[in-house]
């Protein structure tokens, strides 16, 4: 046992006993993106890396620390994707989808970040990102928020709570950066290793500091929303209206920065105390500058991914028990006869839509009930050489008390489906 091989630090196996849970949640997922008409794009798990440094920003914690990066067998550099937005706006300008026309897309998979793998945070995790093109008003922000809103009601999460705040456009950020700026070199002398470093690299990131001891200077830091333009505050104002109207509950946080360079005007984030410290399960905003930054039009957009394992842990701790793909039926074959019998009979249930776990290999009639039982299927079925030679079966209930009972195998459907 001295030599085997271990996964991936940070790199996680979903194991059988997980994955009809996260299989539910998924299809939860899917089912509300569906009612809101928007439609699935797939894309690369590796990407060039110049898609990620010029579109997330070179002073970011992923572009800086979290990359996976590493040259191919002919020298390109390539990185696997450690968020979706980069790849899906590189795909919508390469096929043409942002031309006089207006985009809903989502995609599910696997992202990449090499961060100190914890509870909650891991190197290979898996996000539902949604992103929609060519709107440019503040309606589609308040969908994709009743969306986000509508999966957390469907999978039985509440106390979760929308932190809201804008960014204004790029030149009021702009002007608002050098406020900041005057005011955290004031300071200086308050601020940490890193903010120092964030200062002179990307001052709205010391903003996000989780350091305890630079709380009071953020606290007291000039506000972003204090400084926006009047198209920006009118935006926000409508959204927060909107929101209002539907009955979504927000709070403003004027420290909502996000760790992505993209963003401007509208970003929120959900969040959660249940979690610990990686309290944030969905996450999103504007990025009304990223499509002509990647060589494209100018093309509004806005979008937002949520991690799968941070709710997935969420829908546990609330007890929701979620699961798909039940079983009906569970087989139980004794003899050679029954075995070649009964293997064909459970493909004629297959045909009816039956999920059917037949019995392989030996076994007493008790082990294999036993079996039956553990599988949660809702019936067994018996079948012996006598029954083979009668052309009979026998349904034995599991979940009921009901005792079990033999019918003519010509009438065993319309016992099964009645
Ligand atoms: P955090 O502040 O937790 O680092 P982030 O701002 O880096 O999050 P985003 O890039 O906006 O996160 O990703 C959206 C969502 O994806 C997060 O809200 C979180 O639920 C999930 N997520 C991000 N990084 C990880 C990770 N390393 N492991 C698990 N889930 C993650
Ligand atoms: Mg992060």
């Amino acid at each position: 046992m001295a030599n085997i091989i271990q996964a991936v630090r940070g790199m996680n196996d979903l194991l059988p006993d997980q994955t009809s849970t996260w299989q539910a949640v998924e299809s939860i997922i899917k089912t509300t993106l569906s009612e809101y008409a928007y439609k699935e794009i797939r894309l690369p798990l590796l990407e060039k890396t110049t898609l990620f440094s010029r579109s997330i920003g070179g002073a970011t914690d992923i572009v800086e620390k979290e990359m996976y990066t590493f040259a191919d067998r002919n020298g390109d550099n390539l990185t696997l994707r450690p968020e979706g937005t980069a790849g899906c706006v590189r795909a919508g300008i390469e096929n043409g989808l942002f031309h006089n026309q207006t985009q809903r897309l989502w995609y599910m998979g696997p992202m990449f970040r090499h961060e100190r793998p914890q509870k909650g945070r891991y190197r290979q995790f898996y996000q539902t990102g949604v992103e929609c093109f060519g709107f440019d008003g503040p309606d589609i922000d308040c969908e994709l928020i009743a969306l986000s809103a509508r999966i957390w009601r469907k999978l039985g999460l509440e106390n979760i709570k929308l932190e809201l705040n804008s960014l204004g456009s790029l030149e009021s950020r702009t002007a608002y950066i050098k406020v900041l700026t005057a005011y955290l070199s004031d300071n200086v002398d308050e601020l940490d290793e890193d903010s120092r470093r964030r200062l002179k690299s990307n001052p709205l990131r010391v903003l996000d500091s989780k350091n305890p001891d630079m709380q009071n200077i953020i606290e007291q830091a000039p506000k972003l929303i204090d400084n926006l333009d009047s198209v920006s505050q009118e935006h926000f104002n409508q959204l927060k209206e909107m929101l209002t109207s539907h009955g979504i509950k927000f709070f403003i946080n004027p420290r909502l920065v996000r760790g992505l360079d993209y963003y401007s005007r509208t970003v929120f984030e959900w969040t959660t105390d249940k979690l610990g410290a990686q309290g944030a399960i969905c996450a999103g905003g504007r990025f009304d500058s990223l499509v002509e930054q990647l060589g494209g039009k100018q093309v509004p957009a806005v979008g937002f991914a949520m991690g799968h394992e941070r709710i997935i842990e969420l829908v546990k701790t609330a007890g929701n028990s979620m699961q798909s793909g039940h079983l009906d039926i569970y087989m139980c074959l004794l003899g050679g006869e029954a075995k070649r019998a009964g293997m064909l009979l459970a493909e004629k249930l297959r045909d009816k839509s039956l999920n059917i776990l037949a019995h392989c290999g030996d076994g007493s009639i008790k082990s294999q009930l036993k079996q039956a039982d553990k599988s949660g299927a809702k019936v067994a079925l018996i079948l012996g050489e006598d029954e083979v030679s009668s052309d009979k079966i026998i349904i034995k209930p599991l979940r009921e008390k009901k005792s079990q009972y033999s019918v003519d195998q010509k009438d065993l459907f319309s016992h099964l489906l009645p």
